[in-house]
Parts: C-alpha cells; structure tokens; sequence
C-alpha cells in the first residue's frame, strides 16, 4: 500500500506499507524510498506517532540514499567507465570514416564523425562491452567446464534487468553481458554458480557443495556482486 508521512514541518515523505504477520514495527530504505513492515492490527495514528519519532532517521537514510545515486552515463568525453573492475576512460574524438571504437591501456577511444552524437557513441561503446563480455565468458565457462569435469555448454549473453545468469534445463548457460564491468572473481563466481547448476537444478545443499568445491569464495563473490549491482547496472 502506498502512504504518506506528514512531518510536523508538512514535509511529505512517500512510503510502502507492508503489513506483516509481526510484532513491532519494521523500517527500511530501499531503492525505491522507504518501505515500512506493520503489525496486521496496527492503528493508523500509532504507526503515525511511530514514524514521527523516527523521522530524524528516515530523512537522514533518505539523504544518504540520494547522495549514493549512480548518476546515468552520458557517453561523453571523459566518462568514467568499468571494465573487468578497472576504471577506465571514454575518449570521443573526431574521425572520417566508419565510427571505431578501442581500448587502449585505460581509455577506450571511439572515434565519430560527429563528437556531439552521444546516442551513437553509447551504441558504439555498449556493442563493444557486449563483444568483450561474449568472447570473455566463452573463455570463463570453458576452463571452469573443464574443471567441474564437464563439457562446456553453449554461452548466450542476456540483457536481464534483474538477473546475473541462468542455465535452463537443455544445459544453456546465459550471462548478462553487464558482468564484463566487474572484477574478473565476481564473474568467475556467476558462471560457476551457473555452471554447477548443469549438476543442480536447484539450490539445494546439494548444490552448494557443488559450487563450493568449484569456487570456495561464493558467498563472499555474492555480497560483493549485490554491493556492486547498483554500478554494474549504470549501463
Ligand atoms: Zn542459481
């Protein structure tokens, strides 16, 4: 249920109420804004009251959240890009021909006709994150394949908003071609939870011991991966 909190000052702050089978009251921020868990019987002017005496709280989470807010890229000259966990730089610059793009040392260079076509210089840079996140998955899937003792499954790359990878039931592993911004361990971590599904289609402990003899550091990889998702999805 979407709310309104009033502060004393007659500031409006938007929130989602949840109510839940539970005994106190809940709060939390998330990249929506704030969420708050009720008790099912709770009175309305109580759970007001409650989040009254919170607001100090509420408003600071609420600042911190806007100050962390990735701004979007806006593929000009000089943006600050991710690459295998590397902070590389966009360099935009005039050309005559067909528009190229290349990564050299820690600037990746497209070279337009017109330096001001921003729509065209992120076409350019995202088919090349695509290009590397293919050829370097193939290459992932391959040796962690071998090492789980199986053979290396078809690699799709996905544009999933919301997830890292799959593997269906016909043993097709998809990768979201995004990954290709985060260090090189977050990666080998995803395909090697994907690829120990092609031994579990589940995630039972069964599955877990698969993908920890595969890769020891998973849940640690995990909590990095969601730490770093907000930034991964920039893109
Ligand atoms: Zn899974």
């Amino acid at each position: 249920m979407q709310q309104t909190l009033t502060l004393a000052n007659g500031q409006q702050i938007p929130y989602q109420l949840e109510l839940r089978p539970r005994r106190t009251v809940g709060l939390k921020i998330t990249q929506q804004g704030l969420v708050v868990h009720a008790p099912r019987r709770i009175v309305v002017h109580q759970l007001n009251q409650i989040l009254q005496e919170k607001s100090a709280w509420i408003l600071n989470k609420l600042a911190l959240r806007e100050a962390n807010t990735i701004d979007p890229v806006q593929w000009q000259d000089g943006e600050h890009l991710l690459f295998l966990g590397q902070d590389i730089t966009l360099q935009v610059v005039e050309g005559k021909g067909r528009s190229t793009i290349q990564l050299s040392a820690d600037q990746l260079i497209v070279s337009v006709k017109d330096i001001s076509n921003h729509a065209l210089v992120g076409k350019k840079a995202i088919q090349w994150f695509q290009q590397q996140a293919y050829e370097d998955f193939v290459r992932r899937v391959e040796i962690f394949a071998t090492k789980l003792g199986v053979k290396p499954p078809p690699v799709a790359l996905s544009n999933a908003q919301s997830r890292w990878g799959s593997c269906n039931s016909r043993g097709e592993v998809r990768l979201n071609w995004r990954l290709i911004q985060a260090p090189p361990q977050i990666i080998n971590y995803v395909v090697c939870h994907e690829l120990a599904h092609l031994k579990e289609m589940n995630h039972s402990a069964k599955f877990y011991a698969v993908l920890a003899q595969l890769f020891p550091d998973h849940a640690e990889a995990e909590k990095l991966l969601k730490q770093l998702s907000p930034q991964l999805h920039r893109l």
